[in-house]
C-alpha cells in the first residue's frame, strides 16, 4: 500500500463520521464497519473507471434471483492484495484483523448452490476483466438462520443489514418504477463492488429494493388513520422482504412471482436507459446486450422485454421476438419435477396482465413454428408455454433464448435425452454444456492460506491463482515424501482449527486425529443425508456387537438447512441429531465414532469446513444432482470424494483418477431400468443388517419426541402413497456405500498412499475453476471480450 498514513486517517474519519467515536471507544463491530468503509473509499475511483471502460462494448448481464455472496471484507482484502498490509496496520493500532473480520454477517441472499454459483461467476468475471453485471434482489431478510433445539431445526429471521451494510451503495437517483396490476413501486438499486483478483477490474452487482412511491399518506395520518397511513409503504416493501427458503422445490407463491417480475422489470429498464444514454434507439440493443437467466426464476424478464419493445418503443411483435432471442440465454439447473416453475395463469395476470397477454401471443408463435416443423400433437403439448391454465417458465425461456445450457456433462446429456428431448429434437443448435466451477480465490487462497502457501512454494509462483490448470504440475511431487507429509500436516492443522471452532460454537470436543468425514449441503431427500446416517447407525451396531472392532476413529460431520415446510428433511435433521446424542454419549464404543451436526451451515462456516475434510460426501441418487459445487470445494482443498456417478462427480473422478476416489452405487441407466419394479422391502427382508438399521427408526433406539418424524422416514422407504417407495434408492445403494466406506478406512491406514490421493485431487482440480466456466460462457454464449485496464 502506498500511503499507510492516509489509510489510517480515512479509517479514523470513518469511525468518527459513522459512530462519533475514536479508536479507543469503538467496538469491534464498529471497527469492522469503518474498515469496510475505508476499503470502499479506496476502490471508489477504480470502480467508476471500470464502468466507463465497459460502456463502449457489448456487455453481459447475469439475472439471478439469488446471489449467495457470504462475507466481503476478508475476500476483498485478499483480492486487492491488501491483506498483509492491512493486518500490519491494524496491529500498529492494537487491533486483530481476524477478530474484526469475524464481525461480518454473511450476505445470505441465496439458498445454496445456485446462488453461490452466481457469486462465484461474478468474482471470476471481474478477475478476467469481463464486462458482466449482476442483477438481483436485495432481500431484507436473507436465508433463515437455523438453530438446533432438542435435535429439531428451529428457524429465525436473518436481518443481515441490521448493523448496516458497508458494502453497498444506495443509488436512489437511479431508481426505476415497476408497475404491477394493482400498484406501482419504486425499485431502488444498491450496488456492491465485485473486486477481481489483483483489483484490476471492479464489476457491479446491482440488487434492487422495493419501496413505496409515497412513503407515508399524510392525509390519512391527519385524519387519525395512523395505521392506514403506512399500508402502502408496507405493501411495497413486502415485495423484497424475504428470500423464499426453498431450494430445488417450487412454491407457487404470488409474492415470489412478484419478486421475479420486480427485479427483471427494473433491470431491463435500467439496461435500456443506459443504452439510450449512448444511442438514439434500441435498434442496436441486440448487438450490445446479452442477458443470462439463472434458472427459470428470471424468465419473466423475457416477456417483460418483449412488452417494453412493443408497447413503449413501438416495435413490431415478431421483430421484438427476434431481438429478444438474440439477447437472452437460459441455464437449466435441475431435472427435479418439483422444482419446475409453472405459474397459474391468474397469478401471472395479477402480477402484470399485459405480460400474460404477451406470453399468450408468444405461445401462438411457438405453436405455428412447431407445426411448421411437423412436430406431433404430443410433442407440441409438451413444449407449449401455456397449458392447462399454467405458464411453463422453462418452455418460455427455451423458446426465446438463443442458447440453453446444462451445468455438468451428465446433466446436459439428461436434458438432451430425456427432460428436454423434444426441444433438443427441433432446436439442437441451442444446446450447450457449461460444467459449473468455483472461485479459487475464496475457496482456496482465502480459506486455506496454509495450503496456498505450499502450492506457491512448490510451483515457484502464485500464477496458479489466476490459472488454476497450473495445479497439474503438482503431480511431479507424487513420490516426494516430504511434500506428502507436509500436505498431511496442513490438513491436520486445518482439522485442529475446525475442531476449536466446533468446540466454541457447538460445545462438542472432536479429535482432530480422527477421520473427518463431511457432508454439508442443503438437506434434501435426493442428496441422501439419510443414507449417510444409516451407514453411521450400521457402524454403531457393529461396534456394539464388538467394541474392539478394528476401525479407524471417525468424526461424521453434517451441516445444512431444510426448507421450513419440508417435513421429511426436518425429520432427517432430527434423526442425525438423535443418532449423535446416543452415539456421542455411549462410553462402550470408546469414542471411536462421533457425529456432529453443525448449526447454521452457510458460506462463512463452509470456509472452515471444506479445508478440514478428509473425505467429501457426494452421495446423491444418480441423475438427480445437476452438478454440485460443494464437491469441487472439497477437491480443491485436497480431499478425496466418496460419491455416486452423478453431476460433476463424474468429471471430478475423470480428472483426478477413479483410483483416487471412492465411487459406488447404481448409475442412471440402471436406475431407469429398475424404476418400475424396484422393491425396497426385498432388500430389507434379505439383508439382516440393513433391516437392523431401518428398525431403529421404530424400535425406540432413537426417539423423535412424539413428532412422528421417524415414522415418516420409515413410510417414505416402504409405503406407496403419492410417490414410489424409497424413490431415492437409499436401500438399493446402502450396502455398496457401506463397502465403499470400508475401503476408505483401509486406504486411510496407509498415510503415504492417502496423501497421494489427496495430492492427485488437488493437482487435477484446475478444470473446476469458475474462471474456466465463465470464459466458456463469454466465448461461446455471450461473445464478449475482456478489457485490460
Ligand atoms: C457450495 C455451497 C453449496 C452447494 O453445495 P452442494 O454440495 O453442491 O449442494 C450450498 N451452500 C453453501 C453455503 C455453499 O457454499
Amino acid at each position: 500500500m502506498t500511503n499507510k498514513e492516509n489509510f489510517i486517517n480515512t479509517f479514523k474519519l470513518a469511525l468518527r463520521l459513522s459512530f462519533g467515536k475514536n479508536l479507543e471507544e469503538a467496538s469491534d463491530l464498529e471497527k469492522y464497519t469503518a474498515l469496510s468503509e475505508t476499503i470502499m473509499e479506496f476502490i471508489a475511483d477504480k470502480w467508476k473507471e471500470t464502468g466507463e471502460v465497459y460502456k463502449d462494448k457489448r456487455q453481459a448481464y447475469y439475472f439471478s434471483a439469488e446471489f449467495l455472496v457470504g462475507r466481503s471484507l476478508y475476500n476483498n482484502l485478499v483480492n486487492l492484495l491488501l491483506e498483509e498490509d492491512v493486518r500490519e496496520i491494524l496491529e500498529t493500532l492494537n487491533m486483530d484483523l481476524d477478530e474484526i473480520a469475524d464481525q461480518e454477517e454473511d450476505a445470505a441472499l441465496g439458498n445454496g448452490g445456485l446462488g453461490r454459483l452466481a457469486a462465484c461467476f461474478m468474482e471470476s468475471a471481474a478477475t478476467l476483466n469481463l464486462p458482466l453485471t449482476g442483477y438481483g434482489v436485495r432481500y431484507r431478510e436473507g436465508l433463515l438462520k437455523q438453530s438446533i433445539v432438542n435435535g429439531f431445526q428451529v428457524e429465525s429471521g436473518d436481518s443481515w443489514t441490521k448493523n448496516g451494510d458497508p458494502w453497498s451503495i444506495r443509488k436512489y437517483s437511479e431508481s426505476q418504477i415497476v408497475e404491477f396490476k394493482d400498484m406501482k413501486v419504486r425499485a431502488v438499486p444498491y450496488d456492491m463492488p465485485i473486486i477481481g483478483y489483483e483489483g484490476k477490474s471492479i464489476n457491479t452487482l446491482r440488487l434492487w429494493q422495493s419501496e413505496a412511491l409515497l412513503d407515508f399518506d399524510f392525509e390519512k395520518f391527519n385524519n387519525f388513520k395512523y395505521d392506514e397511513a403506512l399500508v402502502g409503504k408496507n405493501r411495497a416493501e413486502d415485495i423484497t422482504r424475504v428470500l423464499y427458503p426453498n431450494d430445488d422445490q417450487r412454491s407457487g407463491k404470488v409474492l415470489r412471482l412478484r419478486q421475479q417480475y420486480f427485479f427483471c422489470s427494473a433491470s431491463i429498464k435500467d439496461i435500456i436507459k443506459k443504452h439510450l444514454e449512448k444511442y438514439e434507439s434500441l435498434d442496436n440493443i441486440d448487438d450490445l446486450v446479452r442477458i443470462q437467466l439463472n434458472d427459470t426464476h428470471p424468465v419473466i424478464g423475457i416477456s417483460e422485454f418483449v412488452r417494453i419493445l412493443v408497447d413503449d418503443y413501438s416495435y413490431d411483435f415478431l421483430q421484438a421476438l427476434e431481438k429478444t432471442q438474440r439477447i437472452f440465454s437460459y441455464t437449466n439447473h435441475t431435472i427435479l419435477q418439483e422444482a419446475m416453475e409453472k405459474w397459474e395463469e391468474s397469478i401471472v395476470e395479477d402480477t402484470n396482465p399485459r405480460n400474460l397477454e404477451i406470453i399468450m401471443a408468444i405461445d401462438e408463435v411457438l405453436l405455428e413454428k412447431l407445426k411448421d416443423k411437423n412436430a406431433t400433437e404430443e410433442e407440441i403439448q409438451i413444449m407449449r408455454i401455456y397449458k392447462d391454465g399454467h405458464i411453463n417458465m422453462a418452455n418460455l425461456g427455451i423458446f426465446l433464448s438463443h442458447t440453453v445450457n446444462g451445468v455438468a456433462k451428465l446433466h446436459t446429456d439428461i436434458l438432451k435425452a430425456d427432460v428436454l428431448k423434444e426441444w433438443y429434437k427441433y432446436y439442437p443448435e441451442k444446446f450447450q454444456n457449461k460444467t459449473n466451477g468455483i472461485t479459487p480465490r475464496r475457496w482456496l487462497l482465502m480459506s486455506n492460506p496454509e495450503l496456498s502457501a505450499l502450492i506457491t512454494r512448490l510451483l515457484g509462483s502464485k500464477d496458479w491463482v489466476k490459472d488454476l490448470s497450473q495445479l497439474k504440475k503438482l503431480e511431479e511431487f507424487i513420490d516426494d515424501d516430504k511434500v506428502l507429509e507436509e500436505l498431511m500436516e496442513i490438513k491436520f492443522q486445518k482439522k485442529k482449527q475446525l475442531a476449536d471452532y466446533i468446540y466454541k460454537h457447538e460445545g462438542i470436543k472432536v479429535d482432530p486425529a480422527s477421520i473427518f468425514d463431511i457432508q454439508i449441503k442443503r438437506i434434501h431427500e435426493y442428496k441422501r443425508q439419510l443414507m449417510n446416517i444409516f451407514q453411521v447407525i450400521y457402524l454403531y451396531q457393529r461396534l456394539k456387537e464388538n467394541p474392539n472392532l478394528d476401525i479407524l476413529p471417525r468424526t461424521f460431520i453434517f451441516g445444512g438447512k431444510s426448507a421450513p415446510g419440508y417435513f421429511r428433511a426436518k425429520a432427517i435433521i432430527k434423526l442425525i441429531n438423535e443418532v449423535a446424542r446416543v452415539i456421542n454419549n455411549d462410553l462402550e464404543i470408546k469414542g471411536k465414532i462421533k457425529v456432529i451436526f453443525v448449526e447454521n451451515y452457510r458460506v462463512s462456516y463452509g470456509e472452515k469446513l471444506f479445508p478440514a475434510a478428509d473425505i467429501s460426501e457426494q452421495i446423491s441418487t444418480a441423475g438427480k444432482e445437476a452438478s454440485g459445487t460443494g464437491n469441487m470445494k472439497f477437491m480443491l482443498n485436497a480431499t478425496p470424494t466418496i460419491g455416486t456417478y452423478d453431476g460433476a462427480n463424474i468429471e471430478i473422478v475423470e480428472e483426478a483418477g477413479f483410483e483416487n476416489n471412492f465411487i459406488f452405487g447404481a448409475r442412471v441407466e440402471e436406475l431407469r431400468e429398475i424404476e418400475s419394479t424396484y422393491q425396497p422391502m426385498e432388500i430389507y427382508l434379505n439383508d439382516y443388517q440393513i433391516k437392523q438399521v431401518v428398525d431403529t427408526l421404530l424400535n425406540g433406539t432413537f426417539v423423535d419426541n412424539d413428532s412422528y418424524m421417524f415414522l415418516d422416514i420409515y413410510n417414505g422407504l416402504f409405503k406407496e402413497d403419492w410417490s414410489k417407495p424409497d424413490s431415492y434408492f437409499i436401500l438399493k445403494d446402502l450396502r455398496p456405500y457401506i463397502e465403499a466406506q470400508g475401503e476408505v478406512d483401509r486406504a486411510y491406514r496407509d498415510q503415504r498412499y492417502w496423501a497421494q490421493k489427496c495430492l492427485m485431487n488437488l493437482a487435477n482440480a484446475g478444470k473446476f475453476s469458475s474462471d474456466r466456466t465463465i470464459k466458456d460462457y463469454a466465448e461461446n454464449i455471450w461473445h464478449i471480450e475482456s478489457s485490460f485496464i
